[in-house]
């Protein structure tokens, strides 16, 4: 069977990467969270001071900038490393949600990470998840799926995550940055998050994990079948 290239974008906390990662290991392909690698850079970016109105200055910090996944076999997940350091614990803080979409707005930003994302998509076989994957990184994605959750059920999610990762984080709060976080996103100059007009949407307000994933399963295995056994015109 061919390898796709997956792509699955959406609002914050609607169960991207938790469906995007258990989809890629299902299917035994590779995992990018490209949310992470605007974090790790968000985080470089407010340790080394950067002023974001200046140009040189982000683009001499984007160099600097190293961001890899590594697996860990006590969690069976992938870390983010940032220039070798574990950031994973970091990164999921309000303190760098509360300015990542800031970071992610800015066109250079964006123009780096945009070519790394496609670098690693090169050989397909992945599952990218994200806010302009199937807009932006990979247009030509075999699978675009976009995903949107009741903004209540979004952010009690993502209250238990962080409660997960000993983070005590009052709902409210979670509202705010996600609907902030939101706004900015979509409404950004560069690389907005807009549904690409081939994106399948998917509502995961009232879905269990297992039933998103199984949906997103299925259509991977029509669009293989598609894909590897075209229907010859008549
Ligand atoms: O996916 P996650 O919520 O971790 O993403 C954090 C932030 O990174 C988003 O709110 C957005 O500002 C930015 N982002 C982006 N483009 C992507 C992935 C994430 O701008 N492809």
């Amino acid at each position: 069977m061919q390898k796709l290239i997956i792509a699955i974008d959406g609002y914050s906390a609607c169960g991207k990467s938790t469906t995007a990662k258990l989809l890629a290991s299902k299917l035994g392909y590779l995992y990018i969270d490209t949310g992470a690698m605007y974090r790790a850079a968000t985080l470089y970016f407010l340790q080394h001071y950067i002023n974001l109105t200046d140009p040189k200055a982000v683009t001499g910090a984007l160099e600097k900038i190293q961001v890899s996944f590594h697996f860990n076999e006590r969690k069976k997940a992938s870390d983010t490393y940032l220039n070798g350091l574990n950031v994973e614990d970091e990164i999921r803080t309000m303190k760098i949600s509360d300015r990542v979409s800031e970071v992610s707005a800015l066109v250079a930003v964006r123009k780096h990470m945009v070519a790394l994302q496609r670098k690693m998509g090169k050989k397909k076989g992945i599952v990218m998840d994200g806010r302009d994957i199937g807009t932006a990184v990979f247009p030509e994605a075999e699978l675009k799926i976009f995903m949107t959750a009741d903004i209540n059920i979004r952010a009690y999610r993502r209250q238990q995550e962080l409660l997960g990762r000993k983070q005590v984080v009052d709902l409210d709060d979670i509202i705010q940055n996600i609907t902030k976080r939101d706004f900015l996103d979509t409404t950004r100059e560069e690389g907005p998050l807009i549904k690409a007009t081939d994106a399948i949407i998917i509502d995961t307000s009232y879905v269990t994990i297992e039933e998103q994933v199984d949906a997103i399963m299925n259509m991977t295995v029509s669009k293989m079948i598609e894909i590897t056994f075209p229907i010859e015109n008549v």
